[in-house]
């Protein structure tokens, strides 16, 4: 593996077992995250966003199971680990409902308290909560001796979420997965957490693979964006290039939807047509259902992904010079 790639996902393909049938969630799916880069995973609900960071947090539900595929992190690939479901040293994730990663019946100072005995075998109790407000601190909590004290449900809803970043960050993670943090929220503490995991991202160097519906999200925090659909990757490129030169049908659509003025918090529109059925997803391509460009080959043959400008990777047949 590259020094400075954190993460590497190879081939990754993950299927989750329903009565009667199989959801084909994730195919094939290959990307790499570079130190202290903050890659985006954008795409409709159902996308297979949360599985692949689920996988890579290595807490996919019961009922997945990964096909094929390597998740190479710190040199070694994780998913070769016995247990399924592993916390793999140096990965935290921070879920969209902070309320629901904390336990109601003990004070955040406590949790973190916790956490920090455990990942950074700490002992002395005092060490511990010097540690604790020092995190608390730096996620830009204001009175955090208060935080300390206090109780998940006496805190509003962006303070719980700058807390829950802040036990992540205390064990110095390596990646930190952030999974719709700011769904939640309203459209004020949504900038806000944007900002603080940008300011983390440059004061600690942090790399991270932050899940978003949202293409304008998306475009404030990320280095890199990987538009999904359909469990495929079908474009991948650096955030400005991917706003001023879309290449996928689907990309483009997205963005047309999107008032240029307007695009920090705007959500995905609706794109004319449905979701396609994972259970017995299209053996051509993907968006093959609903691309205005379509052609009989579409339906046919599955566009690789490749790079059709440099670092710019897209998978659709308009770019496939030698067809
Ligand atoms: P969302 O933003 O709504 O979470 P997503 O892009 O993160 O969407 P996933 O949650 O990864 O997508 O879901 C991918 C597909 O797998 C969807 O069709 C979803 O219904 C299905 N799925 C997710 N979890 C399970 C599960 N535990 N059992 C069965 N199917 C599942
Ligand atoms: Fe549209 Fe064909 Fe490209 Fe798919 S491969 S996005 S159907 S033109």
């Amino acid at each position: 593996m590259n020094d400075s790639k954190v993460l590497e996902v190879e081939d990754l393909t993950i299927d989750y077992i329903i009565l009667g049938g199989t959801i084909k969630a994730v195919r094939n799916i290959s990307f790499s995250i570079n130190e202290g880069e903050v890659v985006c995973l954008v795409g409709e609900s159902g996308s297979g966003k949360s599985t692949i960071g689920l996988a890579i947090a290595r807490a996919l539900p019961e009922n997945a199971i990964i096909r094929k595929g390597k998740i190479i992190f710190k040199g070694r690939n994780i998913l070769d680990e016995k247990s399924k479901n592993k916390n793999v040293d140096g990965i935290m994730i921070v879920f969209q409902d902070p309320a629901a990663s904390l336990n109601p019946l003990f004070t955040v100072g406590e949790v973190i308290s916790d956490v920090i005995r455990c990942h950074l075998a700490i002992e002395d109790q005092s060490k511990i909560k010097e540690k604790a407000l020092e995190m608390f601190r730096i996620v830009d909590l204001p009175d955090p001796e208060r935080i300390f004290n206090s109780y998940p449900h006496e805190l509003s809803g962006g303070m719980l979420q700058r807390v829950v970043i802040a036990i992540s960050l205390s064990t110095n993670p390596k990646l930190l997965i952030a999974d719709e943090p700011t769904t939640m929220l309203d459209v004020t503490l949504q900038a806000q957490i944007i900002e603080l995991l940008s300011n983390l991202k440059k004061k600690l160097g942090l790399s991270m693979l932050f899940i978003t519906h949202n293409l304008g999200v998306a475009t404030e925090i990320g280095d890199r964006i990987i538009v999904m659909y359909g469990g495929e990757i079908v474009e991948e490129a650096g955030s400005e290039e991917l706003i001023s030169n879309p290449l996928h049908p689907y990309t483009k659509g997205l963005l047309e939807c999107i008032p240029r003025a307007h695009i920090k918090y705007s959500r995905l529109k609706h794109i004319p047509g449905s979701i396609p059925d994972l259970r017995n997803p299209a053996i051509g391509c993907i968006f093959s259902d609903r691309c205005s460009w379509v052609m009989d080959k579409c339906r046919i043959v599955k566009p690789p992904l490749r790079e059709y400008v440099r670092d710019h990777k897209v998978a659709c047949h308009l770019y496939v010079e030698d067809e």
